[in-house]
């Protein structure tokens, strides 16, 4: 039933420990925050959920595959079909345009130039930044370059967004635009996201809210 699982995730760097028993279920098309203080592992979880960091134990299955069992190179496979990323900021590559930013995970599964920009440009046009294609990401303002980022992360039709703190580097106003666009964009191809931010606001966007605290989740029952 669930797309996305973790169970009893822990995660120690040195002496630090980042996860403590963290719990995360997450279903196909469903949009869930994970919210908490600076330093509790939301990021962390993000990390492993997504395949980019192992946890020291615990299980993390996605789509009837245990994640913890795969290969480095496995994983790196399942992330370039299956999942898109929206980080923060500094995720386009400067010497690149909007739009070969936008068509590069294309490009990186192997489909050709043309293909990937005329889907690339499709994206754009939803996220109403196609007339940026020919700019590059040192050229746009921040609003812009999320929005960027959003289509590029979509493009490939991914079956899980994971999306940390998209909007923590923009004011209100193009934060929430941002968020929209994301969820609108998100609903309409069934993926789910896996959304980290400290901001309720953010978060209200989300169908279910879990707290991270100490490395621990919590599910939280949405205030009517
Ligand atoms: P959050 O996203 O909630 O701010 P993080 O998951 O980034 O929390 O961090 C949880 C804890 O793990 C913090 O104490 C942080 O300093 C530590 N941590 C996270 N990543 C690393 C890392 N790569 N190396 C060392 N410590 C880390
Ligand atoms: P967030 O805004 O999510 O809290 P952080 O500033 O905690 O982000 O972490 C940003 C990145 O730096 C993350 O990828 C995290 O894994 C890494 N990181 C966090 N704390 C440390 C640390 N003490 N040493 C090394 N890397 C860290």
């Amino acid at each position: 039933d669930s797309l996305l699982s973790g169970h009893d995730l822990h995660k120690t760097y040195g002496s630090t420990p980042a996860l403590a028993g963290a719990e995360f279920t997450i279903r196909s098309g469903e949009v869930v925050a994970i919210m908490g203080p600076s330093g509790s592992g939301k990021s962390t979880l993000l990390h492993c959920l997504a395949g980019i960091v192992r946890p020291d134990s615990g299980t993390i299955r996605y789509d009837g595959r245990d994640l913890t069992a795969m290969s480095d190179g496995g994983r790196s496979a399942l992330r370039r079909s299956d999942f898109g990323f929206v980080f923060q900021f500094g995720q386009l590559v400067p010497e690149l345009t909007c739009l070969e930013n936008v068509a590069l995970p294309l490009r990186l599964n192997a489909v050709k130039r043309k293909e990937a920009e005329a889907r690339g440009l499709e994206w754009m046009e939803r996220l109403e930044v196609a007339d940026l294609a020919r700019k590059r990401p040192g050229e746009i303002s921040g609003g812009q370059g999320q929005r960027i980022a959003v289509a590029r992360a979509l493009v490939i039709r991914p079956r899980v967004v994971f999306a940390d703190e998209p909007t923590g580097a923009l004011d209100s106003l193009n934060g929430e635009r941002v968020m929209q666009l994301l969820i609108g964009a998100a609903r309409s191809t069934d993926a789910a996201i896996v959304l980290v931010t400290h901001e309720a606001r953010i978060a209200a966007y989300s169908d279910r809210e879990i707290v991270v605290r100490d490395g621990r989740s919590r599910d939280m029952a949405r205030a009517a």
